[in-house]
């Protein structure tokens, strides 16, 4: 290709919203355009990447023996409404009414539309497994679309649904599925690593998400520094923080003026705050309802708030203001476990079980409580905190960290969530209706764009993988307005060719040779080969994009020395 004849839009201007690299770079050099709030266009470069990423992709999933189908973009909102996600999935879920005055959704996701396909289609155990798979457009309305490519509205997703006959089977799919993704990013060059994760509100068991290790993702990712366990923070554990056990004690009310904090209530009591609990009161909303709802961890520990919404099945915390909290009669600073107002739902961390002599709001202003013993009390206990770095593994004796990652996959054991609200049956063995046990499996192919280069760019631009670049050689002719360096540069670019390399040819004529330099590190070719001023002699320039290292090769030795590196 050349490149006098590719439309490739480079430019200094940075967008005003673009915080990361892939952002940034992905506008500058030319690759996306912005038509509207996560909503984006793909130049020609750009759709090169998405097109090579969806390719290995298929390639990965076609070779697991998933089959590839394509749901409609659109889906009547009563298949949604069979599902009852029609009510759960809140706003993110683009509603629409045709000129009947009928009800239409983007699909954000297709587990109704596959359990439609599959159903009354797929009658016999016999028929089963089957994998369903397509690679198409979704559209969710996100709250805050930003990031570029990472948080769309309207994004790529590739999304496979499997049909099983015993969960047994289900098992060995997603073991399979996980085994094709860990091919698919470790083709595409990445970094990455397989993560235990919250089901959120897909619903279902055991899920597994695969994040592109980057300092800018956005998800917190736990990992154990001695063994191979690493979750997302939302579902990560630990082994109990455990403390010498201490004796029970009367329970006793003491005067804590002014004292609210776990810091200000345990250095004035002089107690390690270990031995206290901490109220975080929240707004806790679901389908058609909310209400305040107090979680009690430990005074050391922090709520992981996915974990609270999963305990009393939320879908989403928020903020409780003083006025609630007020109204709901409690005293904000100095709540506690005992004598709370009868109608409010309260969680304890599951960590507290069986502590005594803990220190805890009085629910009364400037008043605390010393020796409470949760033995006495009747109370709800979940997993409610967020690990911390430092704390134990749960698997070995290793201690676990935070890294940075951005979901670039995730895989569902979904049981039969919708096959049994849709009523989508098989005949067992033994001739008895069965509902289809699921699994559903995701690949944010327009999200990998972006994570390729959030793992690689440097300050001038984007550096793409083998498997990603859009061309792997960019030939720079410095000066195209001359003969000789024009004459090379077509050679090589012939012979390259040839050779079945992906090369562009640097052949604007009006370019300066500092532009087309520039380009190039903006755009991110793995390498360049610039014909300038040593040609003369013989010699063309190799360069590497990751490393920016020059080497000055021998002309008749160029294409056999491309030809070695991307072997
Ligand atoms: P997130 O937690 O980032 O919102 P999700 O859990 O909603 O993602 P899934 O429903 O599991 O995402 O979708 C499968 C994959 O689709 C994700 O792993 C991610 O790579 C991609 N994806 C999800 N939402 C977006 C988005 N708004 N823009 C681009 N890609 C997305
Ligand atoms: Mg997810």
């Amino acid at each position: 290709m050349k490149f006098s004849k590719l439309f490739i839009p480079t430019t200094k201007e940075t967008p005003n919203d673009a915080t990361l690299p892939s952002h940034q770079f992905l506008i500058r050099a030319g690759f996306i355009s912005q038509t509207g709030a996560g909503i984006y266009d793909y130049m020609p470069l750009g759709k090169i990447v998405l097109d090579k990423i969806r390719a290995v992709v298929k390639e990965e999933m076609d070779n697991s023996g998933a089959n590839e189908v394509q749901f409609g973009f659109v889906t009547p909102l009563s298949l949604w409404e069979e599902s009852g996600r029609a009510s759960t999935m809140g706003n993110e879920l683009l509603r629409f009414k045709d000129r009947k005055n009928s009800d239409y959704v983007l699909s954000p996701t297709n587990e109704e539309a596959v359990v439609n396909m599959v159903r009354n289609r797929i009658t016999s155990y016999k028929d089963l497994p089957v994998n369903l798979y397509q690679i198409y457009t979704k559209f969710r309305d996100e709250a805050r679309p930003r990031f570029g490519l990472m948080r769309g509205r309207e994004f790529l997703m590739k999304d496979a649904y499997s049909f099983h006959s015993s969960a047994e089977d289900l098992v060995r799919e997603f073991n399979l599925m996980e085994e094709t993704y860990k091919n698919v990013y470790t083709r595409l060059g990445l970094k990455f690593r397989v993560v235990a994760a919250d089901s959120g509100a897909i619903g279902g068991s055991g899920s597994k998400e695969f994040h592109v290790l980057a300092d800018s993702g956005e998800d917190t990712i736990v990992v154990c520094d001695s063994c191979d366990y690493g979750a997302n923070i939302e579902a990560a554990t630990r082994k109990a923080v455990k403390k010498e056990k201490l004796e029970t004690i009367a329970l006793e009310k003491i005067e804590t003026p002014n004292k609210k904090t776990i810091d200000e209530v345990s250095n004035f009591l002089k107690i390690d705050a270990h031995y206290s609990m901490k109220a975080v009161i929240k707004r806790a909303i679901y389908e058609n309802k909310n209400e305040i709802v107090i979680f009690f961890v430990r005074g050391t520990d922090e709520l992981e708030e996915t974990k609270a919404c999963n305990a009393i099945g939320a879908l989403e915390l928020d903020e409780a203001f003083e006025d609630d909290i007020k109204a709901a009669g409690l005293c904000a600073g100095y709540c506690g476990i005992i004598d709370l107002p009868k109608n409010i739902k309260v969680i304890v961390d599951k960590e507290l079980e069986g502590e005594n002599n803990l220190v805890c709001g009085a629910n009364e202003e400037n008043y605390h409580l010393k020796g409470v013993d949760l033995n006495s009390l009747e109370l709800t206990y979940a997993d409610l905190v967020a690990v911390q770095e430092g704390d134990n593994c749960p698997c070995c004796d290793g201690k676990l960290s935070y890294t940075k990652g951005i979901e670039a996959g995730h895989i569902f054991q979904l049981g039969t969530k919708y096959s049994k609200a849709m009523n989508a049956n098989f005949l067992d063995s033994n001739g008895k209706a069965q509902p289809f046990v699921m699994g559903c499996y995701g690949i944010g192919v327009s999200r990998l764009v972006a994570a390729v280069i959030e793992q690689n760019h440097d300050e001038k631009g984007c550096i793409w993988t083998k498997e990603t670049a859009p061309f792997m050689v960019d030939i720079i002719v410095s000066n195209s307005k001359k003969e000789d360096e024009a004459l090379a540069g077509d050679q090589i670019y012939s012979e390259l060719k040839a050779a079945g390399v992906e090369v562009i040819l640097d052949d604007r004529i009006n370019a300066r040779f500092g532009f087309k330099m520039s380009d190039f590190e903006l755009i991110g070719f793995p390498y360049a080969i610039v014909i300038g001023k040593r040609l003369a002699e013989g010699f063309v320039e190799l360069v590497d994009r990751k490393t920016l290292e020059k080497t000055d090769i021998k002309i008749e030795e160029i294409v056999p020395e491309v030809l070695k590196l991307l072997k």
